[in-house]
């Protein structure tokens, strides 16, 4: 029996827990579409808006669909 593969086109934008770098404060992000995001303790730019797939500047703790 052969296996359909469809590609389901997934959605690119979800929710990721994000570690700062600077302070280790834990901030849940939405990642596409947004503006920039500042930590609220250090204000280290914890996400970076790209004009689309935003670019995470901490570390991922744990991603959220
Ligand atoms: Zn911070």
């Amino acid at each position: 029996m052969k296996k359909h593969n469809i590609m389901i086109p997934k959605p690119r934008s979800n929710f990721v827990k994000v570690e700062c770098e600077s302070c280790k404060n834990v901030k849940i992000l939405y990642t596409y579409g947004t503006k920039t995001v500042l930590c609220p303790s250090c204000n280290s730019e914890l996400l970076t808006n790209t004009g689309g797939q935003a670019k995470i500047n901490g570390n991922i703790i744990e991603t959220m669909d």
